[in-house]
């Protein structure tokens, strides 16, 4: 990589090189010749290099313009592979989509907008297979965690109703320069396997967000104080969810999660 890149810290600029590495994770992606791949932050191309590789096709968004030119040399070798300059978050989603037709997300994401960009696609995408992304390896364990623990919260309950998360490798931080203070990881949400239907994805939210209010106080006093409902009645729900009493939101799986917000849509008291 040339050395003269000024690396800009408000953007996450942390890159990859090893090659092992990339194409590891093009491969945890299920890439193959069919797909047509999104990357955000193509940096100076090596992760885009890998899908290309690969890929059907990389379409790669980057922030930083000053890193044209070692991308248009990086790639020009791949004519499937198309670096539009600009911030992913400003894009225009649909037409986007639209224009990708079906496609995987692959990228080394910047740190600072991990969670906004992972639910964006949890909770926008039409047409995307599955997220497949490098993030600080305590925000993959949150991404993946199991019902119960300490790494559980609403973003692995969001990300679960949409698909199955695995984290399927760890990544020191040695592998990346500038070098972070932290390790990574990558963790591939495929959006094809596991999952669940609720009534209204909004109500789960509200759900979720109700579950995880307060994390010591139990179910029934999270629904009293979010509903303002009467003890009796947050009861009712909860049996009418066939939720035992006595348990702390955190406890409830994604499935019994979805169960809730389904019945609250029932009853009235969320609005679809
Ligand atoms: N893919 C490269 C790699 O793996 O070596 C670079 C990954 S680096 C962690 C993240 C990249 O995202 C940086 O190049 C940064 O400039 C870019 N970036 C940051 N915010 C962005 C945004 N909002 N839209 C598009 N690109 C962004």
């Amino acid at each position: 990589m040339n050395g003269k890149h000024e690396f800009k810290k408000k953007w996450g600029q942390n890159f990859l090189s090893d090659n092992n590495l990339l194409s590891a994770i093009v491969a945890d992606a299920g890439v193959d010749g069919k797909t047509t791949v999104l990357e955000i932050g193509a940096g100076a191309g090596a992760l885009t290099k890998a899908i290309a590789q690969r890929a059907k096709r990389v379409v790669a968004y980057e922030i930083d313009e000053s890193l044209k030119g070692m991308l248009d040399e990086a790639l020009a070798p791949y004519p499937n592979a198309e670096v539009v300059f600009g911030d992913f978050q400003r894009a225009e989603f649909a037409a986007l989509e639209e224009r990708l037709g079906s496609y995987a997300v692959v990228a080394n994401l910047p740190y600072y907008i991990t969670s906004p960009v992972v639910l964006k696609f949890v909770e926008e995408a039409k047409n995307c297979t599955g997220v497949t992304v490098m993030v600080q390896q305590e925000v993959a364990r949150r991404f993946c965690a199991q019902a119960g623990t300490s790494d559980y919260g609403a973003i692995t309950a969001a990300i679960a109703r949409k698909g199955e998360a695995k984290l399927t490798r760890g990544v020191p931080r040695s592998l990346f320069y500038p070098r972070p203070n932290v390790d990574s990881a990558v963790v591939r949400i495929d959006f094809t396997k596991g999952g669940f239907a609720v009534l209204s994805p909004k109500a789960y939210r509200e759900t979720v967000r109700c579950a995880f209010l307060s994390r010591r106080k139990t179910l029934e006093n999270n629904l009293m104080n979010t509903f303002r409902f009467e003890r009796e009645t947050a009861r009712e729900i909860m049996r009418a969810a066939q939720i035992q009493e006595g348990v702390r939101g955190e406890v409830l799986t994604p499935p019994q999660l979805g169960a809730l917000s389904d019945t609250l849509v029932r009853a009235g008291v969320i609005k679809s």
